[in-house]
């Protein structure tokens, strides 16, 4: 049975990036020799992050003045990694979500954090809009994309102060406005690559500001220097990310993938809202293009567990919602074709069939 993938991550990835992963790993280059059997340092691996980085550039059209740098650790590891490079005082936050709210609890090791707003409150269904920046503040953290529960910043927004943004699960997904961030960092195996990469792009003049000692590893200046190879870096994953990187490139950029995801989640958001069975769980201009969330209406409540079990013998794969939501989530990565947002429709739509 043909199985649709709408796993929240790790996740889907272009068929041509493990394809071509999988030739690298058995002979890499043409050399005869594996991808995981060669070194970091060979010049035929160089070439792979130096194209990485520049796609990387000329994709989210990244202004001059900034670095990119892939790093192991995970998003996680940067929730620490931004405070201790850019926080001397104080750090604004807003807490849109689970990964907003651990990135905030890691900065409080560094300084002071001013938690602007948040919509803990509501279980994270909204984000907040009216709040204030303090102007003293060394950066504002966001999550432009909050995986678990399914809201989404839908633009770039204005910041008095340095702006960082936690892009883990919309990197490339849309246009972004590079200029308007000093740092951007994400795990990469949302939209990207497998898991055990990171990537961070920094603007070069933010970094050496502040008066603590950085640990070298924790210290982004070392891995721009180093071209992201001063230890060895996550080298299949890389390679992957390259592969997912030309990919994108050759459908149109950012502008083709954010029409095609748009075209993937109003499909699916249509449904939601027409199906008597279903409802959407977060406010409607908050809506996420890339993890889609939604429950039974009470009324039906009890039927989850039955519409999972036909979903998933429909081949429907990862629509489980997150235990902190319940329900259902449909993540629509870059990767997953359209076919496979109407299966899960078609799928939503029998099944409201047999229920009525
Ligand atoms: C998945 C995710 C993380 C955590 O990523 P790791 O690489 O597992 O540390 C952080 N932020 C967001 C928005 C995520 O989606």
């Amino acid at each position: 049975m043909k199985k649709y993938n709408f796993n929240a991550g790790p996740s889907i990835l272009p068929k041509e990036t493990v394809e071509n992963t999988i030739k690298a790993i058995e002979d890499f280059a043409g050399s005869g020799i594996g991808l995981m059997e060669v070194s970091h340092r060979s010049k035929d691996f160089e070439a792979v992050v130096n194209e990485a980085v520049a796609l990387f550039k000329e994709l989210l059209h990244i202004p001059d003045g900034y670095s990119v740098i892939f790093l192991g650790g995970g998003a996680s590891l940067q929730f620490c990694m931004v405070p201790f490079n850019l926080l001397e005082k104080k750090a604004a936050y807003l807490n849109t979500g689970t990964w907003a709210s651990k990135a905030q609890k890691e900065a409080k090791l560094f300084g002071e954090v001013v938690e602007v707003a948040s919509s803990k409150e509501a279980n994270y269904t909204y984000i907040p809009k009216n709040y204030t920046i303090p102007k003293d503040a060394d950066y504002f953290h966001i999550t432009t994309n909050n995986t678990i529960f399914g809201t989404e910043l839908h633009t770039d927004i204005d910041s008095p102060v340095t702006l960082v943004a936690d892009m883990s699960s919309d990197i490339f997904s849309r246009p972004v406005d590079v200029s308007k961030y000093g740092l951007i960092y994400g795990g990469a195996q949302k939209n990207l690559a497998p898991a055990g990469l990171t990537f961070v792009v920094v603007k070069d003049e933010l970094l050496g500001k502040v008066t603590r000692a950085i640990p070298t590893m924790l210290d982004y200046r070392t891995h721009v220097k180093e071209n992201s190879l001063f230890n060895t870096p996550p080298v299949v994953p890389i390679y992957a990310a390259l592969q997912t990187l030309r990919w994108l490139k050759a459908l149109g950029g950012v502008n083709e993938m954010y029409k095609r995801n748009k075209e993937k989640a109003d499909l699916l958001y249509a449904e939601i809202d027409r199906n008597k069975l279903f409802k959407g769980t977060v406010a409607v201009e908050d809506r996420s293009l890339m993890n889609i969330c939604f429950v039974m209406n009470e009324k039906y409540r009890e039927l989850e567990p039955e519409f999972y079990q036909f979903a998933v013998s429909r081949g429907m794969v990862g629509i489980k919602g997150h235990r902190s939501v319940g329900g259902f989530r449909a993540s629509t990565y870059n990767a997953l074709p359209k076919e496979a947002v109407a299966a899960l429709v078609e799928t939503m739509q029998e099944f409201e069939k047999k229920n009525s």
